[in-house]
């Protein structure tokens, strides 16, 4: 198989990237064949994820905004650091360290990637360098000094927009001159083969475990599985351990003012092609959100491909609905929610079905001042 048929889904994935980047891409491609094939990995892994991710997080029964609806969430805010970002995190510094790698990379919006990468590396004695743009860093300062408390070196990224988009380039760039050493540890299920089935499989865990629990306490599976997407890695998580099941709806959320699916066009973004946000002269334009996390204008190309074949759709949810439904968790369910997983919960209010999970993927602390600034 020639390298540009490996790690397609439909039109969309594949490898954009400047030669030099090509064996690195290969040798983590064979490594992670291997590793994941471990059994001694996959033990680790499991291990770590009991002990230090916190896993299984629950499935709750949000009994008091359900509308009429079953409505569970997938508390994957509980998790070690507030998101579902560690899943991922934890799972690559494994490989890391196991294709020799001492120093980490890596890009963050929100900064919850950015903490869960010092966070393994702290675990690990990992390097760990993490690229954030100004704005970013701004509106999101609890998280900048977390990960200076664990002891990565956060490096400003002044250019363009000054968000995760220019984030990523930055730290691609820095990979591309220290590929011998560094493992670019990338926080979605976007990027050049194999990172996002890497990063898919890691997040699987979340689906893995939802359908469990869900057949655990209904005796049946979901009508509907709503989560939010930006890079698409928390979604796809979920969406993994339903993708057989025809029966049930698979709704991925965007951010009006960042929906790579919704409203883009296929294009190359940060090393594979997928749905992107551009004008019509393929210029990628700017993505504007409430929410750091889902401020991005690509989005996995595997989302690309659900929507194309339609086994999944792709809605959007404007700041002001993200916004009034996290102060209606948070009022009526005690769950102060972040703002990404707030999108997927508008609209998860809203579906015509009885029993539905919404993936709540990370907690609000971070977005107080955010949520604080727009009154009630
Ligand atoms: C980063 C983040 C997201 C968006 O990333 P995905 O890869 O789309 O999951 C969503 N929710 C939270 C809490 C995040 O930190």
């Amino acid at each position: 198989m020639s390298v540009a048929e490996r790690g397609l889904f439909g039109a969309y994935g594949g490898r954009y990237v400047p030669e030099t980047l090509v064996p690195a891409l290969d040798e983590l491609e064979r490594g992670w064949a291997e590793i994941r094939a471990d059994a001694s990995f996959q033990d680790e892994l499991a291990h770590l994820q009991e002990t230090y991710v916190g896993r299984p997080t629950p499935l709750y029964r949000a009994e008091r905004i359900g509308d009429g609806r079953r409505l569970y969430l997938k508390r994957e805010d509980l998790c070690h650091t507030g998101a579902h970002k560690i899943n991922n995190a934890v799972g690559q510094a494994l490989v890391a360290r196991r294709l020799g790698k001492r120093r980490i990379v890596a890009e963050t919006g929100a900064g919850q990637h950015g903490v869960a990468a010092a966070t393994v590396c702290a675990r690990f004695g990992l390097e760990c360098v993490v690229y954030m743009g100004s704005e970013d860093m701004a509106r999101q300062r609890p998280n900048v000094e977390r990960m200076g408390l664990l002891g990565a070196e956060v490096r400003p990224v002044e250019f363009g927009t000054r968000t995760l988009k220019e984030a990523t380039s930055e730290a691609i760039r820095d990979w591309i001159t220290n590929v011998e050493t560094t493992h670019y540890l990338i926080g979605s299920c976007v990027g050049p083969h194999p990172y996002p089935e890497i990063v898919r499989e890691l997040q699987a865990v979340i689906g893995r475990e939802t359908r469990g629990q869900i057949l655990d306490a209904e005796g049946r599976l979901p009508d509907a599985v709503v989560a939010c997407v930006g890079g698409g890695s928390n979604a796809i998580g979920i969406f993994a351990g339903f993708l057989g099941d025809d029966g049930v709806r698979l709704v991925g959320v965007e951010a009006a003012g960042a929906a790579s699916l919704g409203t883009g066009r296929p294009g190359v973004l940060h090393g594979a092609r997928s749905s992107i946000l551009a004008d019509e002269d393929g210029q990628v334009a700017d993505a504007h959100s409430i929410s750091a996390g889902l401020d991005y204008p690509g989005v996995g190309p595997e989302h690309a491909h659900l929507r194309d074949t339609g086994r999944a759709e792709y809605v959007p949810a404007t700041d002001e609905e993200a916004l009034a439904a996290l102060h209606l968790l948070a009022e009526r369910e005690g769950i102060i929610a972040a703002l990404e997983p707030a999108h997927a919960l508008a609209r998860a209010l809203e579906l015509d079905a009885e029993l539905v999970v919404v993936c709540l993927s990370g907690r609000g602390d971070k977005d107080l001042a955010v949520v604080l600034s727009h009154g009630r």
